[in-house]
């Protein structure tokens, strides 16, 4: 729980910047208190580019803050902590993937929003796990399909939706990592519990879920169910959310094949203190030149008119 000196600080700073404070599920508990708006990357994209706030403070990671920035671009976006990357968007390299996109013909490239403000002005549409299957239904039969980032999503998408798909090779540290061995144990632990999973688990993994979707796909399946055991495939932070919405269910969070619980480190660089000092200073700020933010909001805006 926050000291009181903390929050009465924030709040003040919060007023006289006019700002407003974006926090998504995985970020450490105290943030998620204090945030004003809390959610996945769809419903993140979809409240920064709707606020009037002058300032959005995004508590996530950095290319969350920069899709913040693409979408409402008179607003300061200021993250606590400039060096929140994100593996997936960090692997994924634009050069790559331009080559890959230029060797076949007349391609449309869906990139999932996990990745750089570059890659995303090279793509056709961006999607979101939340959003992804609507997306790839929406595009054209007689179109190439490429999907990047994600492999794991691409594979999950392209044999559910039964549509053909040219996969990127990238994946999510995170959700890539989960120990099977460890999913088994406590499946004989707690043979009645539910099993959900995001996407961007490999198949091997997913094989095991009941419920398969986004974060807050994970976290709406679970307060519906009528079920008192989950064990969940996802990142831990989305405890919080679970634990407020119902105090007579147990979660168990899968750890990783090296047995540690398989937290988004980058996601855990926000801190409290961080966020304090943003707010002060209105620093590190997010800025994009014009042209190349331009060229990226297309993709995005063509994602939320789909979503
Ligand atoms: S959980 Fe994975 S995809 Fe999400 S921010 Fe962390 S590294 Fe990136």
């Amino acid at each position: 729980m926050l000291n009181k000196e903390y929050i009465d600080k924030i709040k003040e700073l919060k007023s006289k910047t006019n700002a407003i404070i974006l926090a998504h599920y995985y970020v450490n508990p105290e943030i998620q208190e204090i945030a004003d708006f809390l959610g996945d990357s769809l419903a993140l994209s979809q409240q920064a580019k709707k606020t009037d706030a002058d300032t959005i403070l995004f508590c996530g990671v950095h290319f969350m803050a920069e899709t913040a920035k693409i979408l409402n671009p008179t607003k300061k976006v200021i993250l606590p902590d400039i060096r929140t990357g994100c593996t997936l968007a960090d692997l994924s390299k634009v050069e790559d993937i331009e080559k890959w996109k230029n060797s076949f013909n007349n391609p449309f490239l869906i990139s999932y929003i996990n990745c750089s403000t570059k890659l995303k002005a090279i793509s056709d549409v961006i999607c979101t796990s939340s959003n992804a299957e609507k997306i790839v239904k929406s595009i054209p039969k007689d179109k190439t399909i490429l999907f990047a980032t994600d492999k794991n999503l691409g594979s999950y998408l392209s044999k559910k939706l039964d549509v053909k798909m040219h996969v990127w090779k990238d994946y999510c540290r995170v959700h890539n990592t989960f120990s099977e061995e460890h999913i088994k144990e406590l499946i004989n632990e707690h043979p009645n519990a539910d099993i959900a999973a995001h996407p961007e688990c490999p198949e091997h993994i997913l094989n095991y879920a009941k419920y398969i979707g986004s974060t807050t796909g994970i976290i709406n399946y679970i307060n519906k169910s009528e079920r008192k055991e989950f064990i969940i495939l996802t990142e831990p932070g989305i405890k919080y959310q679970l634990e407020k919405n119902s105090t007579d269910k147990q979660y168990f969070f899968v750890k990783n094949e090296c047995g540690q619980n398989n937290i988004c480190i980058n996601m855990k660089k926000n801190t409290i203190e961080k966020i304090i000092e943003a707010l002060e200073n209105l620093s590190p700020e997010i800025t994009i030149e014009e042209e190349l933010r331009l060229k990226a909001l297309k993709p995005l805006e063509l994602m939320l008119e789909l979503s």
